[in-house]
């Protein structure tokens, strides 16, 4: 069985639309879907076609504050009608906004007006973050193109660079259980955490009520998995498998096309 439990479309950072994904899937022969957006499950009310010869399973990828820190946690399986999940969703969304209007007050001091109305121009279905700032100095002339907007304006250390604070770590697990869905600890090497640091937020996720974690995310090395398949069992988590997503093209992340999960790893599938 083919699983990907972890893919973005164009409702978040991806490229493709909700049902190009899901062709895509299927044509990459995936059994089992899980559209994982950034802190939205709009996709799935975008998909105009049935999907056909694989299950689509509820999904989201919140984004979490964990000791100062920008953590992932993926919710599978969940009920997309519940109203802890529009709840979650509405609050990162209100996250996301006020940071945006921070952005644009100090970009306003910078001397660049209406930053906040010309990024939203450039953002779809409210996912605004600072690569539509981006876009937006550069429309109204005030960079040359993306790359020195960051430069002068939203990179370290730039008046537009606002860290986002998101909603704590239970809470997200809370919304993601509530939903009915399983709370995965999203690509665990990515923070680039110490393995005590990474014990200590698997511990924290596991007290929080969080089931299973990403022992493969995307193209990983042997000794990746090895390093997460031996966590996972020594804290007694469900295993997820996810590309993660985002755009053709880009060999490390394909539909799918993850290594396999370890055989001593217990699948967070089995169940369903
Ligand atoms: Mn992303
Ligand atoms: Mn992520
Ligand atoms: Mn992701």
């Amino acid at each position: 069985m083919i699983v990907d439990l972890h893919t973005h479309t164009r409702c978040s950072d991806g490229t493709l639309t909700p049902d190009e994904l899901v062709d895509a899937a299927s044509s990459a022969s995936v059994d089992l879907l899980a559209i994982t957006d950034h802190d939205t499950i709009a996709a799935y009310d975008q998909l105009q076609a049935k999907p056909e010869g694989l299950k689509l399973i509820g999904g989201v990828e919140f984004s979490t504050t964990w000791n100062g820190r920008g953590i992932h946690l993926v919710g599978v399986n969940l009920d997309l009608n519940s109203a802890a999940l529009s709840e979650g969703t509405k609050a990162q969304t209100d996250a996301r906004e006020a940071r945006a209007v921070q952005i644009a007050e100090r970009l306003e001091k910078k001397g660049i007006a209406d930053a906040l109305q010309g990024a939203k121009k450039f953002a779809a279905n409210g996912y605004l973050g600072r690569p539509h700032f981006a876009q937006y100095l550069v429309a109204c002339g005030a960079v040359a193109n993306v790359n020195q907007a960051f430069k002068k304006y939203l990179g370290a250390g730039k008046a537009g660079d606002i860290k986002q604070v998101w909603a704590s770590l239970p809470q997200v697990v809370r919304w993601i259980r509530e939903s009915g869905g399983t709370p995965v600890l999203a690509h665990p090497l990515k923070y680039k955490l110490t393995l005590t640091k990474l014990r200590e937020l698997t511990d924290d996720f596991i007290a929080a009520g969080g089931q299973a974690m990403e022992v493969i995310s995307g193209q990983q090395t042997i000794n990746d998995t090895r390093t997460l398949s031996q966590l996972c069992r020594q804290k007694n988590l469900l295993a997820s498998s996810g590309s993660d997503f985002h755009m053709p093209g880009q060999s490390w992340a394909r539909l799918g096309k993850q290594p396999s999960l370890p055989e001593n790893c217990a699948p967070i599938w089995d169940s369903w």
